[in-house]
């Protein structure tokens, strides 16, 4: 094949006009005969299984059914007419509906005459139903040409509005397929090829649009898969290759004084093992020749300051200084107290750099890092100013990463000649399968392990009608000299709304919950920085019992004392989302809970999702259950990885291919880290067209 047929435009594709060739741009993306090649199909409609109306299960799946039609009648709605056939076989009954064109259909439908019906099942109370049935007389279908399997493809409304239908897409890839004789480069090894029994490029192709079985469709599809995974491992791990070459980092040699000091006579409590082992992971890193560049996960309370600690601890006995950066003030403000009371009497010089730090106090500062008096420096985004130098900086801290961008990680690597060591935490669980394939260029630690003797919180769901008995819950429990967070969502589309929501919810706690008895803060982000600050320090020393607020107090703000979390319009929020937020509570030694208010009418991802949230407080497990529900879409921090544009393969569903297939790009690299071998000549070429451009994966940022 010429190398550059696929690249070639669209319109030179017999069948396709400038005019279908705009459309097909506009619509799906699709400029050149590589990406027609590429529009894989959503689904196939499978031709050689009839089923019985018996065997009917409410899947959605399409499905091709014989009977006949025995009664047919115009259904009169609020929202329009439709027509409704009564279909059926010798094993039950079930309906066919059309909502458009009625009066064609009607006169074009016989009753009592065999009809092959083919469509999507749906299921209402306990009757089948298929919308819109592609409709054949058996006879005529006897007759007729058998297909094994009919591909769907992606479409639109206008893509059908202008007669793109789903048979002329198909007419379109035949067509693609005849002129380049069924005949495109192998882009995989022959060895990974023979150890996988993969089906041969060409092939693949083929079946993948015009399977001639089930059997070989499946093959084309992990064929395809397998080969759109191993692309993005393969480079995701050769980025992170290059880094470890490329960028000396600066070496950690010695546990010292500090670090031993702090073990032996400061430490509060025994570390969990999950603590140990990620502080030992660190120290590796620290101790190598390259930059470390590691993000820490673990769930809200699972104790990540004091691994910081520790680690900076590593720093200055290496005589290095550390930063440790947090999203808020309030947040910076408490882990300065925190690390401030941890240290105790050590010798080690800590501060605060905040928006908010007075001038003269920032002068200092300035000269106490410039000259290396300063060992740590806690802060907001503050620190991130080009004012603000270090003597040598040696290992930087940021809590809460997904408020921090890749840009602004990537300005702390210029505070020193030699980039410091970065370790990135977070208490936003991502599952172990999406962590792997996202972060190519971040090495993955875990804290998977609570410490002990924690209470897990107790989370129940209540209706709105309810609200009486979840106040009642509320005041006794604010006897006891609890404080209790309220939640109100707030989603930018409907914002307005939402405003009023929580104006309207805040006036009505202050007339349950009157002054002088009562103390109500509220916390929203259309306040000034100023005004919230006050009103979160107000709940903070325990001078307001109840805290309304937005999601702004989403993110790590400690206060051992509050003991309730209700969440309002619970269903209107994701699920690591209600997590965070149910993360508030349960710091303290009393018992906690979180209360999920909603109302009456819930949809089924809500009802997962409420489920999932009364069933465990294990952070991973709701991360795999809402990547479940989402997709990786979704999920914070996805947007930039190529992992959305993936076209054929799903991290979710195809999980073990996606093991199989960064195994193989591991050992490859390994064995032939640039691929030199003659034997891996497919892999370099359609890897370097991959870096070349936009190109087959799209998925290169
Ligand atoms: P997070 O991971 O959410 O930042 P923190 O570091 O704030 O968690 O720790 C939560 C609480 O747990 C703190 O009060 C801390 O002192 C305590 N803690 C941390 N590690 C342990 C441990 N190994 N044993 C007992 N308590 C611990
Ligand atoms: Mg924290």
């Amino acid at each position: 094949m010429n190398p550059n047929f696929l690249q070639t435009p669209l319109p030179y594709l017999k069948g396709i006009g400038p005019n279908r060739a705009d459309t097909l741009k506009v619509e799906l993306g699709l400029e050149t005969f590589r990406d027609l090649l590429h529009l894989f199909p959503n689904r196939y409609l499978d031709k050689t299984q009839y089923y019985k109306i018996s065997q009917l299960h409410p899947s959605g799946a399409d499905v091709q059914i014989v009977g006949k039609i025995v009664h047919l009648k115009i259904v009169e709605q609020k929202r329009g007419k439709r027509l409704v056939a009564r279909f059926v076989d010798e094993t039950g009954e079930m309906e066919l509906v059309w909502f458009r064109g009625h009066k064609w259909i009607k006169e074009q439908l016989k009753l009592n005459e065999p009809y092959v019906v083919f469509g999507r099942i749906n299921r209402y109370g306990s009757i089948f139903s298929m919308a819109h049935p592609e409709m054949e007389l058996l006879r005529e279908h006897q007759k007729g040409l058998k297909i094994a399997m009919q591909p769907i493809y992606p479409s639109t409304e206008k893509l059908s509005a202008k007669g793109i239908t789903n048979r002329v897409i198909s007419k379109m890839v035949q067509q693609l397929l005849i002129e380049s004789k069924g005949l495109f480069p192998e882009s995989l090894s022959p060895s990974i090829m023979e150890e996988l029994r993969l089906m041969p490029k060409s092939e693949a192709l083929l079946n993948i649009h015009f399977p001639k079985s089930q059997e070989l469709l499946a093959k084309a599809q992990f064929r395809l898969k397998f080969e759109e995974l191993f692309y993005v491992q393969l480079q995701l791990i050769s980025k992170k290759l290059v880094r470890r070459q490329k960028i000396k980092g600066l070496s950690f040699e010695t546990v010292g004084e500090n670090f031993n000091a702090f073990f032996s006579d400061h430490l509060p409590f025994e570390l969990t093992n999950a603590q140990k082992k990620v502080i030992k992971e660190i120290r590796n890193d620290l101790g190598s020749n390259a930059q470390m560049n590691r993000l820490l996960q673990g769930d809200v309370g699972s104790g990540k300051t004091i691994v910081a600690l520790m680690v900076m601890l590593m720093a200055s006995d290496n005589g290095y200084q550390s930063c440790i950066m947090a999203p808020t003030e309030i947040l910076a403000q408490q882990h300065y107290n925190g690390l401030k009371e941890l240290l105790g009497q050590m010798d080690i010089k800590i501060a605060l750099l905040t928006g908010s730090t007075k001038k003269s106090e920032r002068t200092l500062l300035h000269n106490q890092l410039e000259n290396g008096n300063l060992n740590i420096l806690v802060g907001t985004h503050a620190v991130l100013e080009d004012k603000v130098r270090f003597k040598n900086l040696g290992l930087a801290i940021i809590d809460e990463q997904h408020r921090f961008g890749v840009a602004q990680r990537s300005k702390l690597w210029h505070k020193n000649e030699t980039p410091p060591h970065i370790l990135v935490m977070t208490a936003t669980p991502i599952p172990r399968t999406l962590a792997m394939s996202l972060y190519g260029d971040l090495d993955v630690s875990v804290i998977d392990e609570l410490p002990p003797g924690r209470k897990p919180i107790k989370t129940v769901h209540r209706f709105d009608t309810n609200r009486l008995k979840v106040f009642r819950f509320i005041k006794d429990e604010i006897k006891k000299g609890r404080q209790i967070y309220m939640v109100y969502p707030l989603i930018q589309e409907s914002e307005a709304l939402d405003y009023k929501d929580l104006m309207d919810g805040y006036e009505s706690i202050t007339r349950d919950f009157p002054m002088p008895e009562y103390q109500v803060s509220i916390v929203h982000g259309k306040m000034k920085p100023a005004d919230k600050d006050y009103e979160m320090e107000r709940f903070v020393k325990g001078e307001t019992q109840i805290m309304v607020a937005t999601t702004v107090i989403e993110v790590g703000v400690n206060v051992p004392n509050a003991s309730v979390m209700i969440i309002e319009s619970a269903e209107r929020f994701g699920l690591s989302q209600l997590h965070q937020l149910r993360g508030r509570v349960g710091r303290g030694a009393e018992q906690s809970f979180c209360i999920l208010m909603t109302g009456n009418k819930l949809s089924e991802d809500s009802k997962t999702r409420l489920q999932t949230m009364t069933r465990t407080n294990d952070g991973f497990e709701i991360a795999e259950v809402d990547l479940k529900l989402r997709g990786p879409g979704d999920l914070m921090g996805t947007q930039q990885s190529g992992l959305l544009n993936l076209k054929i393969a799903d991290i979710v569903k195809d999980n073990q291919i996606l093991q199989t297939a960064r195994y193989h790009a591991i050992q490859l690299l390994k064995d032939d880290p640039r691929l030199e071998k003659p034997e891996n000549a497919p892999i370099r070429n359609a890897y370097n067209s991959i870096a070349m451009g936009r190109e087959i994966w799209g998925y290169i940022s």
